[in-house]
């Protein structure tokens, strides 16, 4: 059964214009016993059956791989987004996220488990024909049939409609596939390939190819990480597919692709963080136990500053994760709509697309700071392969590649919040123009609240009016060709993940769970933190920004209202780092896990 959350439902991308309030977010202690239960399952797994095979799939023995994900799916984690009527087992966002999490325990595994949970289960059921989930879907939830996602093609990674593989009807309704996908995960060995193709080189569609219909596999790419994983080239030769086997509509196939993305991006954003939390608890033990100069590095406050800045950033992606599942899932049980279908989760998939680009970009970017730092604290023993350190930093790398480039979901975050803006769905420009009167009237004093964690609050409301401020500036000065000025859009994209990040923070330190928590403190620790820090960063982006799109008198006049509005007075951050860093050293983990 789904076990959504309360949770206000605010749109997509509304969270800028809004304040939230601290009882209505979704906060990783406010799990339900059933998303506890999935996740030890799927930790168990990870560890009792993947880790200690991790050798074995490094050498690529596929048929351990396929072992693992029946295994993975007899335990119910394949189907997790799927009713129990298709094979399933039905529950919500939040326990998607949380398997997520715990399969990046390994990550190889984990892309091998992704490509079948997420780019196979879910085209499969968002836009199968009840034919093809009885005949493919059952399968591939149980792992007897692989699954790949064959979008990619070599002159076409981040322009995937540009794709050159062909579909050409032929009289008896059906199509002949040629073409070539490339660096497709499960390529080696998949069965059943989701592929995209143009209908007589015109219509981009998607196709549900199985093996046997004649899909040939190019050789094994030689990766920097990921070796557990399959990456190949697929090629397509006069190869046959039913009419019956388009997914979705003919000439719709953008449809397919984009909506499958929003879902994978919010869950690769949830795998980062789960590797995060690995990764720390790594460089909490090791600097514990490593000595020099007559003491644990883990007493020296460069190495202190190092774990609590990899616990602050982990912890703002973590919050606004679990914040997002709980909207998602709020939103699916909002709509009224059939178990069987998945069109509410589509849907609200679709409405809070902003902010998978935001968990797949700063997911992926904590994760490799985090990852960076854990080779340092190794130091030597970071950059060998005795430990696992420089495997995670290699494996990693390729998250702020796939799942669309960062640069492309950097893009994306404005951009759409600029569509929605134009369309009337989001009331941004009126909140703008509000924005620029204040700016002009006489400065109002802040009221004075000594409530815990009031400063990180009025800074957040800041950081919301500085991008409240840059947006509406960018659509002013560039119109219809703000799409041309990708630097700008770059410096409003990491204004916003900053905002949500800094708010998600704020808003689970200040939730009834962590507040009755005995780690209050440190809940607070890693908010404040996060926020002091994204202080700096809005400013420098929101100084390049604002330089770029005015000048002269003008240009002194929004800096002077940007002065105005960050009046944010740095903390002592060394305190609270060294607090965070000293329970996770204690611990031997993250320190909220
Ligand atoms: C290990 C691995 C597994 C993968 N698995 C799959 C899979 O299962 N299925 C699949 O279909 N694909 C898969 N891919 C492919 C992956 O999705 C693409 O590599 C990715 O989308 C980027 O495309 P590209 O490599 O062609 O880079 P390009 O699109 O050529 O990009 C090169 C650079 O240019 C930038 N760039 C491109 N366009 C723009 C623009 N308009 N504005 C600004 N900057 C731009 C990019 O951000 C990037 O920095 C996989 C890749 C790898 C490495």
């Amino acid at each position: 059964m789904p076990t959504h959350t309360e949770t206000t439902i605010l749109r997509g991308g509304e969270w800028l214009l809004q304040a939230t309030s601290p009882d209505d977010v979704f906060t990783p202690e406010r799990m339900t016993e059933e998303h506890r239960l999935i996740g030890r399952t799927a930790q168990e797994f990870v560890d009792n059956e993947v880790l200690p095979n991790l050798d074995r799939l490094e050498e690529k023995d596929w048929s351990l791989a396929r072992d693992l994900v029946r295994r993975a799916g007899a335990l119910g984690l394949l189907g997790v987004d799927v009713p129990e009527e298709y094979g399933g087992v039905g529950l919500d966002k939040v326990s998607s996220l949380v398997v997520s999490e715990r399969m990046a325990r390994s990550a190889s595994f984990g892309a091998t488990f992704g490509a079948q949970a997420n780019l196979t289960v879910i085209p499969l059921f968002l836009f199968g024909t009840e034919e093809h989930k009885r005949k493919y879907l059952s399968k591939i939830l149980t792992g007897e049939l692989i699954g790949a996602y064959g979008l990619s093609e070599t002159g076409s990674g981040s322009d995937a409609l540009g794709a050159r593989t062909r579909a050409a009807t032929q009289p008896d309704g059906s199509f002949v596939l040629n073409g070539e996908k490339m660096w497709i995960t499960n390529g080696g060995f998949a069965d059943l390939v989701v592929v995209f193709a143009k209908v007589d080189g015109e219509q981009f569609t998607a196709f549900l190819v199985e093996r046997g219909f004649g899909i040939k596999s190019g050789k094994e790419e030689h990766k920097m990480g990921l070796h557990g994983s399959s990456t190949t080239a697929l090629i397509f030769q006069d190869v046959k597919v039913p009419a019956a086997n388009v997914l979705g509509e003919i000439g719709k196939g953008h449809k397919v692709a984009f909506n499958v993305l929003n879902f994978a991006r919010f869950k690769l954003g949830a795998a980062c963080e789960g590797g995060a939390h690995g990764a720390i608890a790594e460089s909490a033990t090791y600097a514990a136990q490593r000595r020099q100069f007559g003491q644990p590095i883990a007493s020296f406050g460069a190495i202190k500053h190092k774990l609590g800045e990899m616990i602050a950033r982990t912890y703002a992606v973590e919050s606004l994760l679990y914040r997002t599942a709980g909207l998602v899932d709020a939103r699916i049980a909002a709509t009224p709509h059939d178990e069987k279908d998945g069109s509410a989760a589509l849907a609200a998939f679709e409405e809070y697309a902003i902010e998978a680009s935001i968990a797949k970009v700063a997911g992926s970017e904590a994760l490799n700071y985090v990852l960076d730092e854990n080779i340092q604290i190794h130091g030597g023993n970071g950059y060998v392969r005795d430990y696992p350190a420089e495997r995670h930093f290699r494996d990693a790398r390729v998250n702020r590649i796939f799942e669309g480039t960062n640069e492309i979901n950097r893009l994306l975050i404005p951009g759409m919040l600029a569509r929605r803006a134009v369309k009337g769905d989001l009331a941004l420009i009126p909140a703008a123009k509000a924005l620029q009167d204040e700016l002009l009237g006489p400065p109002s004093m802040p009221e004075s609240d000594a409530a815990p964690l009031a400063d990180e609050r009025r800074a957040v409301a800041a950081f919301k009016k500085v991008a409240l401020m840059l947006a509406g500036l960018a659509m002013q000065t560039y119109g219809t060709k703000l799409g041309d000025e990708q630097e700008v859009l770059m410096h409003v994209a990491d204004v916003m993940i900053d905002v949500y990040g800094a708010e998600s923070a704020v808003l689970r330190a200040s939730s009834p769970g962590a507040r009755q928590s005995p780690r209050a403190a440190l809940h607070d620790a890693a908010a404040q933190v996060f926020v002091n820090d994204a202080a700096f960063r809005v400013e420098a982006s929101a100084r390049q920004a604002l330089a770029a799109m005015a000048e002269g008198d003008t240009l002194r006049t929004m800096l002077a209202g940007l002065r105005r509005l960050l009046k944010v007075t740095p903390i002592n951050t060394v305190v609270l780092r060294r607090r965070l860093a000293d329970e996770a050293v204690a611990r031997g983990a993250y320190p909220f896990a």
